[in-house]
């Protein structure tokens, strides 16, 4: 045999890795709501349109970029956040691998504005498709604005697989809702196809955030949970036994902060409300778990939900025990909030 060997082009291998980055309107949110974070805005707007596949916008008012990066930002590889490889075992940031910017704007067409405060101006940039179209100064208030248009418009069989407006939608409410929840700090506002969906107050109170993204009936029926060990800390809100799921949604997870979808934790949980529930239904939960991060891998799956934990026995038995404890206390939230 005698073929060819060739490495691909950037934009060749760009969509090629949106492919793991980018699964649906939902991922892209994820990802540029994350930078908006990390990025240390106190406010952040989400517009979505028709299930983000035509239209997603993201307001921030955080560092923005200075215009000799801009371009950069794009590229593939391209990061801020760490700078080499020990930087991963101790990572603060919801983003690190760099390549969120890139492999979204290789599969659709993008718009950004971003100015930071040291900067009197702000640049816009305009990518279709990872081809960069327009750059150029503008005036605009600091932070970043990102408008994500017609997303997979050039990758067919992916546009195929996207599902109806309404599903969609429910995927990407799911997400800022978890994202506006592991911020209480960040005013968050979330509106879809011109109606406002909700917004939390950005005043650091978790129960008033809850408040402002589930109904009244979610929130009366929590109990308050904070447990401390050694190098541990569990804090946040479990469901009275009695307000079960028939699925697992509303069992959210944070580990330092990131979303994180976990076996061990689950089954911790599940575990401790076993003789306490209704067989095949599931507990509620709103629980934030800070470890050091040194204990922990993040590095596990491009979407960066997994997490692995070094001292996985030690971990289970903490959360397990919390909830009994949580479970027997019975503490709910005060009326005082409730009432608004
Ligand atoms: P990562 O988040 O893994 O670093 P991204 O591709 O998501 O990779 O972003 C690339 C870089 O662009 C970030 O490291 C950051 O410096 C910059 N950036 C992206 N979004 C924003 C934002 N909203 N505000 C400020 N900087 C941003
Ligand atoms: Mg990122």
């Amino acid at each position: 045999m005698n073929r060819k060997i060739d490495i691909l082009d950037d934009l060749t291998i760009n969509k090629i890795a949106a492919g793991e980055v980018v699964e649906a309107p939902y991922s892209v949110v994820k990802e540029l709501v994350e930078n908006a974070i990390d990025a240390g805005a106190s406010t952040i707007t989400l517009e979505i349109k028709d299930g983000g596949k035509k239209y997603i916008r993201i307001t921030d008012n955080g560092a923005g970029i200075k215009e000799e990066y801009v371009e950069k930002a794009f590229m593939r590889h391209s990061t801020s956040k760490i700078t080499n490889i020990d930087d991963l075992n101790n990572i603060n940031s919801l983003g690190f691998r760099g390549e969120a910017l890139a492999s979204i704007a290789a599969v659709s067409q993008a718009e950004m504005i971003t100015r930071p405060d040291e900067q009197q101006y702000g640049i816009l940039i305009e990518i279709t498709g990872g081809k960069t179209e327009i750059i150029r100064k503008v005036g605009c208030p600091v932070g970043t604005t990102i408008i994500i248009k017609n997303l997979f418009f050039n990758t067919p069989a992916r546009l195929k697989f996207m599902k109806s407006n309404n599903a969609e939608t429910m995927k990407i409410t799911e997400i800022i809702i978890r994202l506006s929840l592991s911020n209480p700090g960040i005013a968050f506002k979330y509106i879809n196809n011109n109606n406002i969906m909700f917004t939390t107050p950005g005043n650091n109170i978790l129960s008033q955030a809850i408040l402002s993204v589930f109904d009244k009936d979610t929130f009366k029926n929590l109990i308050s949970l904070e447990q401390n060990e050694l190098n541990m800390k569990l804090h946040g809100y479990i469901g009275q036994p009695s307000f079960v799921r028939g699925n697992r949604n509303l069992q959210i997870i944070y580990v330092n902060g990131r979303y994180v979808k976990n076996k061990l934790i689950s089954k911790a949980i599940e575990e401790a409300y076993k003789e306490k529930i209704i067989i095949n239904k599931h507990p509620v939960c709103i629980l934030n778990l800070n470890i050091d991060p040194s204990l922990i891998d993040v590095n596990v799956h491009p979407a960066k939900t997994e997490v692995k934990f070094e001292a996985e026995e030690q971990i289970y038995d903490f959360i397990y025990k919390s909830i009994i404890s949580a479970l027997q206390q019975n503490t709910t939230i005060p009326n005082l909030i409730a009432v608004k």
